[in-house]
């Protein structure tokens, strides 16, 4: 489950992710209602087995079995916002009836990760590079995102414009603020690295990485997502 909200009295719509249908949105008639199974069993980023009756405009969960539930876990305050940061870019990303199978893994994967994590925000950037490569929006890299040239061991510049690294001809101009150090840069390839894989727990994001890869994330949604300002405090502290 990535989101609920309200619907008349006792009603929620949540918004599913699904392994063979990508994103959908569904009805659980009375799932506020206090003994509601449907509310009780659909929590942030669990895993279950839905039955869904077709409704006029929206599906109507008739069936909740839980497979997996996260929320001991991620009910602690900095797992928790770092699930919602999971949550709130997996549904801006994905169109609703589209299967993303590799999406779909990435996250039971990285909720998986989160709700046994001692460091919650480390795992943030990873997600977002990883997320970005299962779209196929992930930037080379190897080369620069403008000439195709190799970045090798030199620094790289992060340019948001052209959504990748850029070299220092191409994008030197861009200044300090948007230079990655040669550590950062191989820092970005090991932090996007093993794909197609889960997420290992302890590939952790230089503070200027894990920045660039915010700016992507913000670049190719168009807005910096919510929940991002509530988990920022493992980027503030570096690492
Ligand atoms: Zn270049």
């Amino acid at each position: 489950m990535l989101r609920a909200r309200n619907l008349g009295e006792a009603d929620r719509i949540y918004t599913l992710f699904t392994a063979s249908r990508g994103k959908l949105d569904a009805v659980g008639k009375g799932s506020r209602r206090p003994k509601s199974q449907v509310g009780g069993r659909l929590q942030i980023l669990s895993e279950s087995t839905l039955l869904l009756h077709r409704g006029r405009s929206l599906d109507v969960i008739a069936q909740v079995s839980l497979v997996r539930s996260h929320w001991l876990g991620l009910v602690e305050p900095e797992r928790f916002a770092a699930a919602s940061l999971f949550a709130e870019i997996v549904d801006a990303f994905c169109e609703p009836d589209l299967a993303m199978p590799e999406v779909y893994a990435l996250l039971t994967g990285a909720a998986a990760a989160l709700a046994a994590s001692d460091d919650p925000a480390g795992l943030v950037p990873r997600f977002q590079l990883r997320l970005l490569d299962a779209l196929g929006l992930a930037p080379p890299a190897e080369s620069c995102v403008r000439c195709g040239g190799a970045l090798g061991t030199a620094p790289a510049w992060l340019d948001v414009d052209a959504g990748g690294l850029a070299c220092e001809r191409c994008g030197g101009a861009r200044g300090e603020s948007n230079r990655l150090a040669p550590e950062d840069v191989v820092n970005f390839r090991g932090v996007g690295a093993a794909r197609g894989g889960r997420i290992p727990a302890l590939t952790f994001a230089t503070p200027r990485t894990a920045r660039a890869i915010d700016e992507l994330i913000t670049y190719h949604l168009g807005k910096r997502p919510k929940s991002r300002a509530l988990v920022g405090s493992g980027l503030a502290a570096g690492r």
